[in-house]
């Protein structure tokens, strides 16, 4: 047997699925990280654009309340004695507004008639003088004029106290009497503190926030002191006609591969641990499934054995037990526990132990060469009571998974009722055959009583004859002799007589089968006075030809000796009848065909068998005989099949006539040798009567 090929070709299927799998799963993984950077990003920039309406809002919402704070001090004219309430409004509204620094009333020569600073942070024009700041305030009251309405300044840069400077934008409001020039309210507002007012704390914290010019001069600044530069957001605002850019630098930098590697290999595993989950679960059902079916399989299997008649048995390599069915288990009358791991189980009996070792033994031989003994062989198993059977068992090698042999099984048949029915039905053989003898001696009878009443005619003459002699004088000489002579003749006849008998009887004598060793000229002998009675009948010849040793053979004697009388007498009388006397010769013949087999064959020179009769030739009642039974033949090749032989019928070659030639089994040393090869003419006229 050969050995599994370690790599099968599935393997490498196997190993190119895997490659493939693992090659998906990097590139989702790549794909999960580029995503998750790219939408971090996207949230990044829409959180800080978000921020950039938000504040933007927010600015448009300052300058409006400024613009109206801013437009209720119109109402107030400090030229109409109402000084004191303007410079009150004022301080009121700049404390409010922390993004308004100042805040001045201008006649209609837009001259500064009254100013007031913001309290929070010191007026800012200490250091540099108003004059030098007048003309975009200028610039916006006359737009204002023209306009109607407020007008924003350009903005401006302005040096404070300290060094610090801020961008600041002056707001002019025309207070606009009918039939008078106009009055003016200019309001200084610091872009810095409006943006920083505009700037939540929260959103302070996100970002740097600053106006900027078309050409990235920053104007003002709030929130963080740098953005990290990666999420920008300009916008435009227009806060009651001042345009002011705004930007918005994020302090969020740009996405970090870490993290995000991390999250998406927190998720790659989570999806694969999924998947796996989802598979485990799969395979647990198709498991359950399997072991179900396997379930199912060994129910089936139990109530196959538990029903079976046939004992089953498997041992492995060593002989030892490991399993046996419970139809062996009641055949042997043992329970599965005395026989299981028994080498020499207890239903061998113990005179065979040996010889049942050596012949497993030369089993496991025979299968390991190459042969394959699968076929029946019968054997005798012991009952726990004691008893021998018969049983025939079937082995055959069990074989692993892989091909492996692990033992043999055996199916086990209990034979001891076919081998009654056999043998009921041999008596019943033996019975017809003892009838079939019966017919054939009652046909004998006539001859029988012929050839006895030469024998004892001649024993009567004799004694007569003696009885004579001895009333004769006793003066002669001879006469004791004579006597002597007559009653020797006596005795002979006497003895022939019985001889005849003897073989009726013998033949006549239902006896049990039994098998004994005989040589095969004995045999002869046994029936030669009978077939001499039939064959002087019709004045046919008797040769023997008997080989030298003489062979030896094993057989039910009495049977035998059916057969060669049955066989004998059809050969007479096949030669019965027109055929010329010199031509009937009878030949007994044997031989020692092989080393186990000896033939003994009947010829003939009869007419032969024709094709037809050849055809019935052993079917029972069949005959070409007006007197025959024809069971003769029928019951001869069942004697012989019997024995273990065969019995068959040629054409001779040598001439006209037929061979019945039957085969019996040789006993294991042929006979010592006796005489000397018997080749001889039975000439039935020559014997003495
Ligand atoms: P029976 O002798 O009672 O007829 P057998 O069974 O002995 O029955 O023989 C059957 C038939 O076979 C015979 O009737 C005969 O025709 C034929 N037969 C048997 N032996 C010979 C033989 N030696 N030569 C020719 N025919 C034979």
């Amino acid at each position: 047997m050969s050995p599994l090929p370690l790599i099968r070709p599935w393997n490498w299927r196997r190993a190119l699925l895997w490659a493939a799998l693992t090659v998906l799963l990097l590139v989702a993984q790549t794909l999960l990280v580029a995503l998750t950077l790219r939408y971090e990003a996207a949230r990044g920039q829409e959180r800080v654009d978000q921020v950039a309406v938000e504040v933007a809002a927010r600015l448009k919402q300052i300058t409006d309340r400024d613009l109206q704070g801013l437009q209720g001090l119109l109402w107030d004219d400090p030229q109409l004695d109402q000084g004191p309430r303007w410079a009150q409004d004022a301080s009121l509204l700049l404390r409010r507004t922390r993004p308004i620094l100042r805040l001045e009333y201008r006649n209609a020569q837009r001259l500064v008639a009254r100013s007031t600073d913001s309290p929070y942070v010191s007026p800012i024009y200490l250091q540099a003088s108003r004059e030098e700041m007048e003309i975009e305030t200028q610039l916006a009251c006359a737009a204002a004029l023209r306009q109607g309405s407020q007008q924003f300044s350009r903005s401006y840069f302005i040096v404070l106290a300290g060094g610090e400077g801020l961008e600041v934008v002056d707001l002019c409001l025309p207070q606009l009497h009918t039939g008078q020039p106009p009055n003016f309210v200019v309001a200084t507002l610091a872009l810095r503190y409006l943006l920083e007012e505009a700037v939540a704390e929260d959103l302070a914290r996100e970002a740097e926030f600053s106006f900027v010019e078309s050409d990235g001069t920053r104007l003002a600044r709030a929130g963080l002191t740098r953005g990290a530069g990666f999420y920008l957001a300009e916008r435009l605002v227009d806060v009651s006609g001042l345009t002011l850019q705004l930007k918005v630098d994020s302090a969020a930098g740009q996405p970090k591969l870490i993290p995000n590697l991390t999250t998406a290999l927190v998720l790659g595993l989570s999806l694969a641990l999924f998947v796996l989950v989802y598979l485990l679960a799969r395979d647990g059902r198709r498991r359950a499934f399997a072991e179900h079916a396997l379930a199912e399989a060994l129910a089936f299997r139990h109530a196959m054995e538990n029903s079976l008649v046939t004992g089953l048995r498997a041992r492995d390599m060593a002989g030892t037990i490991t399993y046996v069915n419970p139809a062996f288990c009641s055949m042997v009358g043992f329970k599965a526990e005395e026989l299981l791991g028994q080498a020499a189980p207890p239903y061998w009996p113990p005179e065979f132990v040996d010889s049942y070792r050596r012949r497993h033994m030369s089993r496991s031989a025979r299968w390991n060469a190459g042969e394959d003994p699968r076929q029946g062989f019968e054997t005798v198993f012991m009952r726990a009571g004691g008893e021998r059977f018969p049983v025939l068992i079937f082995e055959a090698p069990l074989l692993d998974a892989q091909g492996q042999q692990t033992g043999w099984m055996s199916a086990v048949l209990d034979v001891s009722d076919q081998r009654r029915v056999e043998e009921l039905s041999r008596q019943q053989q033996d019975r017809l055959q003892a009838t079939a003898r019966l017919a054939t001696v009652g046909e004998m009878a006539s001859l029988l009583s012929h050839e006895l009443n030469q024998p004892l005619a001649a024993i009567a003459s004799y004694s007569a004859a003696s009885l004579n002699l001895l009333k004769l004088e006793a003066a002669d000489p001879e006469t004791p002799e004579l006597v002597r002579q007559a009653i020797t003749r006596i005795a002979e006849q006497a003895e022939r007589a019985g001889r005849v008998i003897k073989s009726v009887h013998d033949f006549v004598r239902r006896r049990d089968q039994s098998r004994e060793t005989i040589a095969v000229d004995q045999l002869i002998d046994a029936v030669l006075p009978l077939v001499r009675l039939q064959a002087r009948k019709s004045g046919t010849r008797i040769e023997l030809d008997l080989p030298q040793p003489m062979p030896r053979v094993r057989c039910d004697r009495t049977m035998v000796e059916q057969v060669l009388l049955n066989l004998t007498r059809n050969a007479i009388q096949a030669m019965d009848g027109d055929m010329p006397l010199d031509a009937r010769v009878l030949t007994l013949r044997a031989r020692q065909t092989a080393a186990s087999w000896v033939s003994i064959a009947v010829l003939d020179r009869g007419p032969g068998i024709s094709p037809e009769v050849a055809k019935q030739l052993y079917t029972p009642f069949f005959t070409t005989r007006a007197e025959g039974m024809g069971l003769g033949l029928s019951l001869c090749r069942t004697v012989i099949e019997q024995h273990g032989g065969a019995l068959d019928f040629f054409s001779r070659e040598d001439g006209p006539g037929t061979e019945f030639r039957f085969t019996l089994a040789a006993a294991a040393s042929p006979a010592k040798p006796e005489a000397a090869q018997r080749l001889s003419t039975d000439d039935v006229a020559g014997e003495s009567t």
